[in-house]
């Protein structure tokens, strides 16, 4: 924690609401840096830029200065964010609805639901955008065969990634690879 950041919590100073949130570790709450409550122990603050950190790391929000309620405005869209997240950190792993559900604590059935409904794609639609977008920004690079970028993006066989190169860009990883290195 930087000294600016303490101080502002000291003074309850609003103009940093929304910049950063604090957490405290003796009572396992969160507050915004404005938050009237009694000042902690500088030895037990955390602070962190997100309020879903600390939603994560177990910490309840306050009551009085709710710091959770601009920033989870609806867990549907909460939960889409995260998903998109792990997919775009793990693209290169096996990614299965089991896993994905699995990484987020919820059904496969309601993430494959709920990611349809508001992404207006399934996920494993979703996962083969990025693996693609990932092999041809390494195509870009020219050093890699297509073997390599096809395990480097998460693809089991080269069969399979060009089929889904070509179903998703409409040529095949070789014509595509011509025209970028000419
Ligand atoms: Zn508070």
């Amino acid at each position: 924690m930087r000294n600016y950041e303490w101080e502002a919590i000291v003074s309850c100073n609003t103009a940093f609401d929304g910049q950063f949130f604090y957490g405290v570790k003796t009572t396992n709450i969160f507050c915004r840096p404005s938050c009237r409550s009694r000042t902690p122990l500088r030895q037990n603050v955390q602070v962190n830029g997100s309020a879903e950190f600390f939603i994560h790391q177990g910490y309840r929000p306050c009551k009085r200065c709710q710091p959770d309620a601009e920033v989870l405005p609806d867990p549907k869209q909460h939960l889409i964010r995260n998903a998109k997240r792990l997919i775009e950190e793990r693209y290169q792993e096996e990614l299965t609805l089991q896993t994905l559900a699995d990484s987020l604590y919820i059904s496969p059935y309601y993430f494959h639901k709920t990611f349809k409904e508001l992404a207006g794609k399934s996920p494993a639609q979703y996962v083969a955008e990025i693996r693609i977008a990932a092999a041809q920004a390494l195509m870009n690079e020219g050093t890699y065969s297509i073997a390599e970028i096809s395990s480097l993006t998460g693809f089991k066989k080269p069969s399979h990634f060009s089929r889904v190169f070509k179903r998703l860009t409409g040529e095949s990883p070789s014509n595509f690879r011509q025209k970028v290195l000419k």
